[in-house]
């Protein structure tokens, strides 16, 4: 990248606060996952990376089960500053009550507290997941271990909704992705909303960040709203570039907004491995120079966006200070023995036996 800058310049300490493990080895060169964020890492000067594991989905073309959360679990004993969540799995799909005898959420979260998870990431709101599982959001399903995660003040990373484009603009990717929600066996774009505020609304010092700007770029003034009702609220501006080619339509709105609002917004970039190091680059240049300069530099869908220029104290906050503060201020240690039990417990799960076989070389070394 020609006109990439140094990393970060002036933040003490970045952490990217998003980023997947989406398969565990590299098909192009056959490394596997356990060192494979470091690269990235180093590149891009990060002190801290958070990963936010997958486990529950679409099974193609990844694995999307329990051994998501375990390889992060290994990723943060084998490389230091590795912050992660841990996510809730179901044994069917839609999801019925009596599979879950023995692994109900509230014993899935203090499972996955108990090995030392930082926080638990949520995609049950991204609506194609939200339809397999078949269960709202402020329903039964889930209200035991928001009243958990509340009282412990326990982190959330949920991703809850999508672009509002995908109810109304059925494209070729997105109905091959399953990405197209407007044929009427989704809910709606206001439905989520809804059915977030109602769990806001029962557990309202939940430490809920809502992933991608909770889609909201369009109405900002909505969410302000929310953020000043609910005082635990954040949000996190991992792109989607239409969030970015929205705020860049209102530039004097979105610099108020980010500086009135620095303590509750977090970055990330939704990095994955296997790596595309060049993009990562990218991404974490283009999200810091929109928030710190001025400059007008090509940046998501080939759109130029002019930076707001946000003070240094705020950039501080956004690139490592408020997610630093919600984790306590370092990574938590991964109870070894609470690990191996997680694993006997649940490795009947995992799809991809040459990954089982994987996890168990790993659990013989370092377990
Ligand atoms: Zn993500």
């Amino acid at each position: 990248m020609s006109d990439y800058i140094k990393p970060f310049p002036n933040i003490k300490d970045p952490i990217d606060g998003h980023i997947h493990i989406h398969k565990w080895y590299d098909e192009n060169n056959s490394i596997d996952f356990t060192h494979g964020l470091e690269e990235y890492r180093r590149e891009c000067g990060l002190k801290y990376i958070t990963l936010a594991p997958l486990p529950s989905g679409n099974a193609i073309p990844v694995s999307r089960d329990v051994s998501n959360n375990i390889i992060c679990a290994f990723y943060k004993i084998l490389n230091k500053d590795t912050f992660s969540y841990g996510g809730y799995i179901y044994p069917s799909y839609p999801v019925k009550k009596e599979d879950m005898v023995g692994m109900e959420l509230k014993t899935q979260y203090g499972e996955l507290m108990e090995i030392g998870f930082d926080g638990i990431k949520m995609l049950e709101g991204k609506p194609n997941l939200y339809k397999r599982i078949g269960a709202p959001l402020d329903g039964e399903l889930f209200d035991e271990a928001f009243e958990e995660m509340e009282k412990n003040g326990t982190y959330i990373l949920m991703h809850a909704r999508d672009p509002h484009c995908f109810w109304t603009e059925p494209t070729e990717e997105r109905i091959a992705k399953k990405w197209y929600y407007g044929d009427g066996t989704y809910p709606t774009f206001e439905e989520l909303l809804i059915q977030v505020e109602n769990v806001l609304n029962k557990y309202p010092r939940l430490k809920l960040c809502l992933a991608h700007f909770f889609f909201m770029s369009e109405t900002p003034e909505k969410l302000a709203k929310m953020l000043e009702k609910y005082p635990n609220l954040m949000v996190d501006i991992t792109p989607g570039g239409e969030m970015y080619i929205d705020f860049d339509k209102r530039p004097e709105y979105f610099k108020g907004f980010f500086t009135k609002y620095s303590d509750r917004i977090i970055f990330g970039t939704d990095m994955d491995f296997p790596v595309h190091l060049e993009a990562g680059k990218w991404l974490c240049d283009r999200e810091y120079r929109f928030l710190a300069t001025n400059e007008t530099l090509p940046s998501f869908d080939d759109h130029h966006l002019t930076g707001i220029e946000i003070p240094r104290k705020d950039l501080q906050k956004i690139f490592s200070d408020n997610l630093l503060k919600i984790f306590g201020g370092k990574p938590r240690e991964i109870n070894k023995n609470a690990l191996k039990r997680y694993i006997e417990k649940y490795k009947h799960l995992i799809v991809d036996k040459a990954l089982l076989a994987k996890i168990e070389e790993l659990a013989k070394i370092h377990l």
